[in-house]
């Protein structure tokens, strides 16, 4: 029997376990039940997933969503991993097969919905085949504390409580408050000890609140990240509709999703969308659970969501595979209103609701507080943290860069210019251009000519505008304002007063890399010939650490994370052929 560290190697690629794996898979293979409490990207598939492969039996995988399985059915098979799934998207027929499939012991994980356990083909093949375990994944579901409460997991627990003999059960979950995961164990019957909580804390995501010109910070986002791919939560069709609009006139590469759509327009935007022929989805809430697309650089709620575990959950999707992503909240205080229309609306008791609107209310204060954002989310779930060091809170600080310097440099320039010039000039004559103004007024001759030449142009008007903002320039009327420098400037000049500045928040958030992006063309082709997508062939972090590494050989190839021996020998070639290319 192969050990648990060799299969991780030769199947998934990976050459250590992530913090909880192990403890959860032993328990598996203990067949004790266990509750498993991970982030979301922190792996809990292969909780399931390993296990498996050493049990004797079929392994049964409780999920809610339909897309998710067949994802996760095609990644195992990828791995050479015998797996199937059966859903309403199946004929008849197919079910038939599958479940005869999974009977005969020809799979190892058979993937379901939670409804499935009701059908009578589904009874009868859970007599006739020996149960590994089952994996509940989404776990929260089952409860009714939780924010995404579903019945067929009720009647999933009391299915479960009835097969003989009753199998040991992996519960699931990336959300969970301490009165959840009570409310979990209790209901699958999982020892309250039997708990293992890696902590939720995701160490690569910054996340971000704005304030301010929520469109134009999202067109700028957009733009200077129009390679990545990121999600858009709005709360209503209309407001998806209206950013997508948007956001389509400013030619950027976008889809929509929500209820409105038809089921086959929603269902082609998303597989766009997963496939990486559309950067960015538009969507409301209803887009996203089960999405599985690991190379998602940013979430972006253009509207408060309503909750923290719903934002949280969103706004987890970035960064699956671990590389550095943004979780940004756009905040309006009128925002808020629909929300509580929402909950207002709902049909449920008083008492429920006034538990929404707490929720609501943490939700709110989220955008308010100064402190860390990561911990706040972590208190909220019961957890203690440090800072992160990552989101807005963290940097709001650190950002504030001394900008006194540069002040001085470009007032004095004003000044000498005799107060009578607009923008262009002025950082024209401090970044020490040539042109016939410049030399009809003399202005070569200035001290302040060239003062700034390490900078662009465009950089010293941008803080020009800075400088006009903070009024330490006072512009005239009219459509070429000319700069005066008022008494707040003089102030400056005389060194009687700072000048700081907050770095802008939009950055880019991946670097250009020439054989990265070759990497990435190539994985496309081929998952495109297999009509799969690109993040089933390999991940982004694959495919960085490929590019750095630059592996020469089938050796050297088998060391990158994520290449595992199929894998290396279904594409392994192709990849070698673009690493060993000669540069030219
Ligand atoms: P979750 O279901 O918890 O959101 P997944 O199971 O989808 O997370 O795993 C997220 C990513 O992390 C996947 O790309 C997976 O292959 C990768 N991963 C999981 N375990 C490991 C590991 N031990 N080492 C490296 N990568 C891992």
């Amino acid at each position: 029997m192969h050990s648990l560290q060799q299969l991780l190697e030769e199947k998934f690629g990976y050459t250590n376990f992530r913090k909880g794996q192990e403890a959860i898979i032993q328990k598996v293979l203990d067949h004790e039940s266990v509750l498993g409490i991970m982030p979301t990207g922190g792996g809990k598939s292969i909780c399931y997933q390993l296990p498996a492969l050493m049990l004797e039996g079929l392994t049964l995988v409780v999920s809610p969503l339909i897309s998710l399985m067949k994802d996760q059915v095609d990644s195992l098979n990828e791995m050479g991993i015998k797996a199937a799934y059966i859903n309403s998207s199946l004929t008849y027929p197919e079910i038939k097969e599958r479940l005869y499939e999974a009977a005969s012991g020809r799979i190892k994980l058979l993937y379901i919905a939670p409804e499935r356990f009701a059908s009578e083909d589904f009874q009868r093949l859970l007599k006739n085949v020996a149960i590994a375990f089952v994996a509940i994944d989404e776990a929260h579901c089952i409860s009714q504390w939780g924010h995404d409460f579903r019945p067929s997991y009720l009647e999933l627990a009391e299915s479960l409580k009835k097969i003989e003999p009753r199998p040991a059960i992996i519960a699931l979950t990336a959300t969970a408050t301490p009165q959840v995961s009570k409310d979990i164990c209790q209901l699958l019957d999982i020892p309250e000890s039997n708990q293992v909580k890696t902590g939720f804390a995701r160490e690569n995501l910054a996340f971000q609140v704005i304030k301010d010109q929520k469109d134009t910070y999202l067109l700028q986002y957009l733009k200077v990240n129009k390679d990545q791919s990121g999600i858009i939560y709005a709360s209503t069709r209309k407001e998806v509709e209206r950013i997508y609009a948007i956001l389509k006139h400013a030619e950027l590469s976008v889809g929509r999703y929500h209820g409105g759509l038809t089921e086959e327009e929603r269902s082609e935007n998303q597989e766009a969308f997963l496939f990486d022929r559309l950067q960015v989805m538009v969507a409301t809430n209803a887009f996203g659970m089960g999405i599985n697309k690991s190379n998602v650089r940013f979430v972006i709620h253009a509207q408060i969501p309503g909750n923290i575990e719903s934002y949280y959950q969103e706004a987890g999707r970035a960064g699956r595979d671990g590389l550095a992503s943004e979780a940004i909240l756009l905040y309006a205080p009128r925002d808020l209103q629909i929300q509580k229309f929402f909950i207002e609306q709902s049909e449920s008791t008083q008492e429920y609701k006034h538990h929404e609107y707490d929720k609501l209310r943490a939700m709110n204060q989220y955008a308010h507080t100064q402190s860390c954002l990561q911990t706040y989310i972590l208190h909220y779930f019961g957890e203690e943290g440090r800072d992160c060091g990552r989101c807005s809170n963290c940097l709001d600080d650190r950002e504030a860069v001394d900008i006194t310097e540069d002040t001085q440099k470009i007032l004095s320039c004003v000044k000498r210019m005799g107060e009578r010039f607009g923008k262009s000039l002025v950082s024209q004559v401090l970044t020490g251009s040539n042109n016939q103004r410049i030399e009809q007024w003399h202005f070569n001759q200035l001290t302040t000519y060239g003062l700034m030449k390490e900078k662009s142009q465009k950089e010293v008007s941008q803080l020009i505008d800075y400088l006009t903002a903070e009024r330490y320039l006072q512009p005239s009327e009219g459509q070429f304002p000319l700069l005066t420098v008022p008494a707040k400037g003089v102030a400056v000049l005389l060194g009687k007063q700072k000048v700081f500045r907050k770095q802008a928040s939009v950055k880019q958030l991946v670097i250009d890399d020439e054989l990265f992006d070759k990497l990435r063309t190539l994985r496309r082709d081929l998952a495109q010939a297999q009509n799969m997508p690109p993040y089933i062939v390999f991940s982004d972090s694959t495919l960085k650490e490929m590019a750095e590494k630059r592996p020469q050989n089938t050796l050297e190839m088998l060391q990158i994370k994520g290449v595992g021996q199929s894998k290396l020998t279904k594409y392994g070639e192709d990849f070698l052929a673009v690493l060993t290319q000669k540069e030219d």
